[in-house]
């Protein structure tokens, strides 16, 4: 029996329909399409992801879903080994072209891509795979960068017609989306999908970034003053482009300040992404190979505190509770998390990273390694941050609203004592009446700031980390602007 042609459409971390060159690249050929998104048992099993991360993909899939049934259109979501699920479709029909988006991922994931190429070379199947997001493959130094990712974010939309195309509904019982099937659904995470997307950033430009500037560093206030498009961003939701060009747009009839500094973060999120496309090793060693003989030994009961958001340090605490239950944290509250454990705490990068990737929704490899590796000062060349939480907590939610909500413990705490509940003595703590199952401080936090200091200045001062600078420089320093 012939096998009918088709051309298939790979979704990947790109679950929109808008601004999207594989499919509207498909569309433009004569044949029918399968639209297709595989869940890899590989990706569900993966110590960087969990549950929150495949409910937010289960929701932007279903979105996708609705929208191409207007137009009669099915979307194929499959369960298993990638490549498994692609012979599958190849015997039953013939594939003349996958087409997909170039994904920045975790070695785990460039290897299914690697295998998969192989097969389709075997099988004479073409796969193109376009860029994303002004990211560029195969790049050596930063030279042109920046003037690139600004031709391409005010270059246009890539406009896809879905009442062109013709697709197919694949089926297979043996790669049945059972995982999904499954999943429960948590109130507390972000909700993902296009359209809710679209709907955020138009809240987002019109109304609550007038106080983005301001808001951005209190763990509370930046909940809704910040976009909150990391999710839908990491999971391509939306292109870094729309993005762009909405905000660039509105910036023209004011609110200039609040959405420049918006538009500065959108790029510095490619700039993250292409750091790590340059240097995917980064997932297992320190950007500057200094680092590597500068290992420290890991205290399991530390880490473990900090995990369970019991280091009896309250903004810290309060933190990895939050990020736990809901999925995110803004910026400033990340790094002083990391700052915690690699600097308060002396454990090293790699103690921490796979488990706070697991608690952001908004997980991005690109992102999130070298922000960590950042603000864990294993880069030789950025200035060494360490964050006191208690300096924080007084300096960003000062009436101890954030800590309260996160630590109830403390809710009957005057907020005098609310940053630093051990200075309380019994005495004190009988007059106020008050009982707390708050653990004591797992460190003396004032000795151990200062330890810091000392161990990552002399650190970065050592010579096989100034002999590891160089390289860190000149693969992936932008010519004329300081690091972030
Ligand atoms: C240790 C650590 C790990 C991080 N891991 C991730 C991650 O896995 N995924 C992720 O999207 N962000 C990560 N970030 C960056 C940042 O914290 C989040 O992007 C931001 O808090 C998301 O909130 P928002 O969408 O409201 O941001 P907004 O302030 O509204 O910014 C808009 C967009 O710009 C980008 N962005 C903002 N800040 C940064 C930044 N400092 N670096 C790079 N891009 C930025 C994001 O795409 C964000 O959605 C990490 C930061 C640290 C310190």
């Amino acid at each position: 029996m012939v096998r009918q042609e088709v051309n298939i459409v790979w979704f990947k971390r790109d679950l929109r329909l808008k601004d999207h060159l594989p499919l509207s690249s498909s569309i433009d050929q004569d044949l029918p399409i399968i639209l297709l998104y595989i869940l890899d048992s590989e990706y569900v099993n993966n110590p960087h992801y969990s549950d929150r991360h495949w409910q937010f993909v289960k929701d932007s899939l279903k979105n996708m879903s609705r929208q191409l049934k207007l137009y009669d259109h099915k979307l194929s979501v499959l369960e298993g080994d990638t490549v498994e699920v692609f012979k599958n479709i190849h015997t039953k029909f013939s594939i003349k072209n996958i087409y997909s988006h170039q994904e920045t991922g975790l070695v785990f994931s460039y290897s299914i891509d690697k295998k998969l190429k192989n097969w389709v070379g075997s099988e004479k199947i073409s796969w193109s795979e376009f860029q994303q997001n002004g990211i560029i493959r195969g790049l050596k130094n930063r030279d042109d960068w920046v003037k690139k990712w600004y031709a391409y974010m005010h270059s246009s939309e890539i406009v896809v017609d879905l009442s062109l195309s013709k697709t197919i509904l694949f089926k297979s019982k043996k790669f049945e989306p059972t995982y999904f099937m499954n999943l429960g659904n948590d109130s507390h995470i972000q909700s993902g999908g296009e359209d809710l997307a679209i709907d955020i950033l138009n809240d987002f430009i019109s109304n609550r970034s007038k106080q983005y500037s301001y808001h951005i560093s209190k763990p509370n206030e930046s909940r809704t003053s910040c976009s909150r498009l990391s999710a839908h961003i990491a999971w391509g939701n939306m292109s870094i482009r729309q993005v762009y060009q909405a905000a660039y747009h509105a910036k023209k009839n004011g609110n200039k300040r609040n959405l420049s500094a918006f538009l500065s973060r959108l790029r510095w999120h490619c700039h993250f992404i292409q750091k790590f496309e340059q240097e995917v090793e980064m997932e297992f060693l320190p950007q500057n190979k200094g680092y590597i003989s500068l290992r420290r030994e890991s205290n399991p009961a530390y880490i473990k505190s900090w995990e369970d958001g019991n280091t009896g340090i309250p903004l810290v605490d309060a933190c990895m509770r939050c990020v736990k239950k809901t999925g995110y944290l803004n910026f400033r509250m990340r790094a002083m998390l990391v700052s915690f454990l690699t600097h308060a705490l002396l454990q090293n990068w790699d103690d921490g990273i796979q488990y706070l990737a697991k608690q952001f929704t908004d997980f991005e490899p690109g992102i999130h390694y070298p922000q960590f590796q950042m603000q864990a000062s294993v880069t030789g060349i950025n200035t060494i941050r360490i964050y006191n939480p208690i300096k924080q907590a007084k300096d960003h939610d000062p009436k101890g609203i954030f800590i309260k909500k996160w630590v109830p413990e403390l809710s009957d705490f005057p907020t005098e004592y609310i940053y630093e509940p051990w200075k309380m003595n019994e005495m004190e703590r009988s007059l106020f009446g008050l009982k707390t199952s708050y653990p004591q401080p797992i460190i003396d936090l004032s000795e151990a700031l200062k330890k810091a200091r000392k161990v990552l200045w002399s650190e970065k001062g050592s010579k096989d980390v100034k002999n590891g600078k160089q390289s860190v420089l000149s693969m992936h320093a932008v010519p004329g602007r300081k690091e972030q």
